[in-house]
This record gives structure tokens, sequence and C-alpha cells, in this order.
């Protein structure tokens, strides 16, 4: 496998960079980060960082402690799932709404990243990362509002601004198009087939038999 194919599928560090020492992301994007949290700052928003790479072992994790009902499941409302009442596919669908597929997850690449505004966040109070903080009222309302009419103009989007049946829409999650889109267009379905065979994934025969309407629902289908 190139290079190229293993940082599709999170099997490669060799294009990251740390982020103010802390956060790796890739290393193109570290300037446009910059410029972006600068143009934040000018407006008064304290634009913060809460998770940059993450590699294919991590998601493979993830996924698996899922796929074991060691972690909860929810439906694609958020509402806690009763494991043992689910059927395979169904275990496979409820993961899938809310976190990626290992060797799918656009975190792999360092182009994608979760952010939110810290000085939104009141003191004591946990940060979730979930869509009622973004509502009318809620501590992300005005930072959603301001990444909508910023991002474009420092290159980022979101690619999970809009419910569009696949994965559960993320305010929070940014992507940096430049050096994204290029990646994105490469992520080929038999790549992830070679990828996942090789791979100690939970359920690993109905993924692969699923992949293509995975790929079509869940990887693809994303806001431009
Ligand atoms: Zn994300």
């Amino acid at each position: 496998m190139s290079d190229l194919d293993r940082i599709l599928v999170g099997q490669s560090e060799s294009h990251l960079a740390s982020f103010d020492g802390g956060v790796l992301v890739h290393r193109e994007v570290v300037a446009p980060l910059r410029l972006l949290q600068e143009r934040a700052e000018r407006d008064g928003v304290e634009l913060k960082v809460a998770s940059g790479f993450r590699g294919f072992e991590t998601q493979l994790n993830i996924w698996n402690q899922k796929a074991q009902g060691k972690r909860k499941l929810l439906d694609s409302e958020g509402r806690p799932l009763d494991f043992q009442k689910l059927s395979e596919d169904e275990i496979i669908s409820a993961i899938l709404r809310w976190s990626a597929l290992p060797g799918a997850s656009r975190h792999h690449w360092g182009t994608d990243l979760d952010v939110f505004d810290a000085k939104a966040l009141k003191k004591g109070v946990r940060l979730q990362l979930v869509p009622q903080e973004a509502a009318p009222g809620g501590p992300f309302a005005e930072f959603s509002r301001w990444l909508g009419e910023n991002l474009l103009e420092e290159k980022f989007f979101r690619p999970y601004s809009r419910d569009l049946g696949g994965v559960s829409p993320e305010w929070w999650h940014i992507s940096f198009e430049p050096v994204s889109k290029p990646y994105f267009e490469k992520l080929s379905l038999s790549l992830l087939e070679k990828t996942l065979a090789a791979t100690e994934l939970e359920k690993k025969n109905l993924v692969l038999k699923r992949l293509p309407e995975i790929y079509k629902k869940y990887i693809v289908n994303i806001t431009q």
C-alpha cells in the first residue's frame, strides 16, 4: 500500500504536525487553522480544537466496543438503544450514525477537526459536542452561526452541516477543503475493502457485504 493510501485510511502519521504544541493535524492545515483562529479572535471568539487527527486503531477500538455492546449505542435522534434487542444490521447502522467506520473517518486525514468556542463554555460546564449546544439558547448557538459565516473565507467547510440521512449533523466538525477534497476523491470503495479485510473488525463479514451501501450513505454523503 502506498503512503497516500495509508494516510487515507488512518494507517500513517507521516502527514501530521502538532498544532500549538497540542493536537495533531495535517501539516498543511497548521497555517490555515491559525488564520481561522485569528479571524475568530478579531470577532471575540476563542476557537479551540477538541479533536484533530484520529488513527485507524483508535477508530477500530471505538467501533469494536460499540459492536460488542461495551459502549452505549444511540438511535438516530440520540436516544439510548437496548443492545440486546438489536439485530446485527441494526447495530451497524446505529454505530454509523454517530461513529465513522475505521478507515473511513475524515479525522484520519488530519484535515478535519472538531472545534468549539472556549469563551462560550461556562465554568464547570463540560464540552459535549452535541446538536443541542448549537440550538437557540445553547452555549454555541452564536459560535455555530459564526462558523457558517466565516469558514469559507479560510477555505474550511462543514461536511456534516445538515442531516442527509447518514451521519448525524455535526455543527462542530470542520474540514480544510483544499487538502480534504483530493483525499475524499481518492478514498475508494476498493481501498476500504482491502483495508478492512486485513483487520480485526467486529462484524467484519456483514460490514464488507454492506460496504457499497455504507460507502454511499455514510462516507461520500456529505454537504459540500
Ligand atoms: Zn469530527
